[in-house]
């Protein structure tokens, strides 16, 4: 029996079953700092890669099987999300282009600023476009709540949703940043600089096509447009919500 240095439990094998520290603790020197150094970096590498290639390969299949429980060799889902849209972020800050969203939201806000009478929007809008990798974020929960109304809600919970979510907009921010870094030196109106968000699209359409096993596949083409019009109505919504809770402190 090893007792247990974290917990005190006393076990057999090389990690504790009740805590699951190591059972073999080494004392901490300069050959300790070297190992945890690289193997933190090599495992979350690792883990990176594998869920990149496992996105691109069998997207659907692979959030599946994550959420059955094989959980172990890929990168966390929330975490992937804000590396990618960060990785994003900065790439299009160093090619000094602006983000899709930024695109998105300068039409908008130009939009909304003509009317005149809603600036908060406007604000709200421009805030987004600045931090782009929150925005991902905070959207999340409502591109998921979309795709939970749009799609049986008995065979997965709103959270579900969002774990697939998460790895869907991760996976879309590095196609953004691999396409915006190729096609940066295109002008504005080349046929070319639409392409990475047909991509994006599209690889959103194959995931919930694989994801969603037990529909048929034109259910499955309709409900993932469905979830594309909820999304759009929602962020309308919120937005009218934002303004209107803005105008309350004007
Ligand atoms: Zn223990």
């Amino acid at each position: 029996m090893i007792n247990c240095k974290n917990c005190e439990n006393q076990f057999e094998g090389h990690f504790c079953n009740q805590c699951g520290q190591k059972a073999n603790v080494q004392r901490i020197n300069f050959s300790y700092l070297v190992n945890e150094f690289s193997k933190g970096i090599f495992q979350i590498e690792r883990g990176l890669f594998f869920t990149i290639k496992e996105l691109f390969v069998r997207p659907g299949h692979s959030i599946r099987a994550f959420l059955a429980g094989k959980r172990k060799p890929y990168f966390k889902p929330i975490a992937f999300v804000f590396l990618l849209s960060t990785v994003y972020a900065l790439t299009n800050h160093f090619i000094g282009k602006n983000t899709y969203m930024e695109d998105f939201v300068s039409g908008m806000s130009e939009g909304v600023s003509d009317t005149n009478d809603i600036p908060n929007i406007a604000k709200v809008l421009n805030w987004m476009a600045s931090y782009h990798a929150y925005t991902t974020l905070l959207l999340l929960p409502i591109f998921s709540l979309a795709s939970y109304m749009s799609f049986d809600k008995s065979k997965d919970n709103y959270f579900e949703h969002l774990i697939l979510n998460a790895y869907i907009i991760g996976q879309q921010a590095l196609i953004y940043a691999v396409f915006s870094t190729l096609l940066y030196k295109l002008d504005d109106d080349h046929f070319l600089i639409g392409l990475p968000f047909l991509l994006a699209v599209f690889f959103n359409f194959w995931t919930f096509f694989q994801f969603f096993t037990d529909k048929k596949p034109r259910t499955k083409i309709f409900l993932t447009f469905l979830t594309y019009f909820f999304y759009l109505a929602l962020l309308l919504v919120s937005l009218a919500i934002i303004g209107g809770v803005g105008k309350l402190f004007e």
